[in-house]
């Protein structure tokens, strides 16, 4: 390949047609990114605004690296940036240190913004616990949880109160992979002293990701001390990790037993209503319209992170400013946008309000009438096909669907079924009306 508008071409042909990439996705997004330039082993690549930007990080990284290999035959590190920004080699490494002492605070991880729920509730009481007195109920508190359930926000959150409360307390935020660079840094340029100085003067120490340090001697070597110097200083320590200190492995055993000697807390996955109250949380802060089904269909499809919770409002947020401007956007083009999100193993889980929410916009009728005891024809017809589709297509009992339609036994959804199975028979229109529900409900 001659030189880079070639390459490119080449990689958006493969982009287009060789991936699961929807049209209307790659039409919105991807055939809008261009490659700026190669420097070394890096390839910029940039992006017309935030929300493309955004999107085809989040979503297509995996894709265009894999379309870069196929067409130049190695792999490269992607440098996403926006159109007129300045190409500044070492400055765009995503490994951004983020460390407050140097950065100043950060406001989009605070208390305030984080929605409690039963899977965080004892995390979220003991990080302000933590926040509020640091160094003295909970040292160390050891945060672990799986991927995007907000352990860096909690954690940040901390640092957040803390600075609020006194801005000239050294807070120190740092995820574990800066803290082995620095110290490799440190070691190179025979600077550990400094690096030591720079760790044991300090009053909150928030270790990000404690994983990464499995297997490293010399960090670990070096936490233990920090380790020690803070605590014994009665300094605030707070770390957190995707598994609890037992489960970390290549972890020496005088680590592990401090780490262990505080209070260790799991961050659980958030419950159906919990996800749709972040998902309203956020619908609300970016001020952007979405029905109730398709808030129904996010918070049913993604259930294990919270950081794909919020990516598939962003995606869908970009869609509109970018296409459909004012006009609401239908379940349809939803589910297209985000199917990339969703993940096609992770198999849906599909919840009476999600069945409800799509007969009732169905048969234009709201909600609350197909659950309430409303007799009116009208209502009643979608009712009973909605228990049907309930029964059919989810696991809950017979008494949990009558519950959940407001009734004080399950004969109705007994009786319901028969007459809808009966008809099924004979009523064509009824026929077509299931399968067309059912497709909505399970997206197949
Ligand atoms: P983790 O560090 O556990 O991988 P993060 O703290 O990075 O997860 O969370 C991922 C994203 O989800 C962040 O944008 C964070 O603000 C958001 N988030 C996670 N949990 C909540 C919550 N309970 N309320 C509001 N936002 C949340
Ligand atoms: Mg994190």
């Amino acid at each position: 390949m001659s030189n880079n508008k070639e390459i490119w071409n080449t990689v958006l042909g493969l982009l287009e047609n060789d991936y699961e990439i929807s049209k209307v996705t790659y039409n919105t997004f991807v055939s809008k990114i261009e490659l700026a330039k190669i420097i070394d082993d890096k390839f910029f690549i940039e992006t017309p605004d935030r929300a493309t930007l955004e999107v085809v990080k989040k979503n297509f990284k995996g894709e265009i690296n894999d379309a870069i290999k196929r067409t130049i035959g190695s792999s490269k590190e992607l440098i996403f940036i926006l159109k007129g920004e300045e190409i500044k080699d070492e400055n765009f490494s995503e490994k951004s240190n983020e460390n407050l002492l140097e950065n100043g605070n950060d406001d989009r991880y605070t208390f305030d913004n984080f929605i409690v729920g039963d899977h965080n509730n004892f995390a979220y009481s003991t990080a302000i616990a933590v926040s509020e007195v640091p160094g003295e109920l909970y040292n160390p508190l050891f945060l672990h949880g799986g991927a995007g359930l907000g352990k860096t926000h909690l954690i940040r959150a901390i640092a957040h109160h803390i600075l609020n409360v006194n801005p000239d307390a050294k807070v120190l935020y740092v995820t574990s992979e800066t803290f082995v660079n620095e110290l490799i840094n440190s070691i190179q340029h025979r600077k550990n002293e400094d690096f030591r100085e720079k760790y044991r003067k300090i009053d909150v120490l928030l270790l990000d990701d404690i994983q990464f340090i499995s297997g490293k001697e010399s960090t670990q070597n070096e936490i233990f001390h920090t380790f020690n110097t803070l605590y014994d200083n009665k300094k605030q320590i707070v770390l957190t990790a995707d598994r609890p200190p037992k489960e970390l492995e290549n972890l020496h055993e005088r680590l592990r037993s401090r780490f262990e000697k505080g209070t260790v807390i799991e961050v659980n996955i958030p419950d159906y209503e919990t996800r749709v109250a972040i998902l309203r949380n956020k619908i609300e802060t970016e001020n952007i319209n979405l029905s109730n089904d398709i808030i129904n269909y996010i918070a049913t499809n993604i259930n294990q992170n919270v950081r794909e919770l919020e990516g598939a409002v962003n995606t869908i947020l970009a869609y509109k400013n970018l296409v459909s401007t004012d006009e609401e956007i239908n379940l349809d083009t939803a589910s297209m946008l985000i199917k990339n999100i969703v993940s096609p193993n992770n198999e849906a889980e599909i919840s009476l309000d999600l069945i409800v929410e799509i007969v009732a916009s169905h048969y234009a009728v709201s909600s609350s009438d197909l659950r309430s005891g409303k007799r009116q024809k009208e209502i009643a017809n979608p009712r009973h096909i909605a228990m049907y589709l309930c029964r059919i297509l989810t696991e809950k009992s017979l008494k949990d669907i009558g519950k959940f339609f407001g009734k004080k036994d399950h004969t109705t959804v007994i009786s319901a079924n028969k007459k809808i199975s009966k008809n099924l028979k004979t009523d064509e229109g009824l026929k077509r009306d299931i399968d067309i529900l059912t497709k909505k409900i399970t997206r197949k």
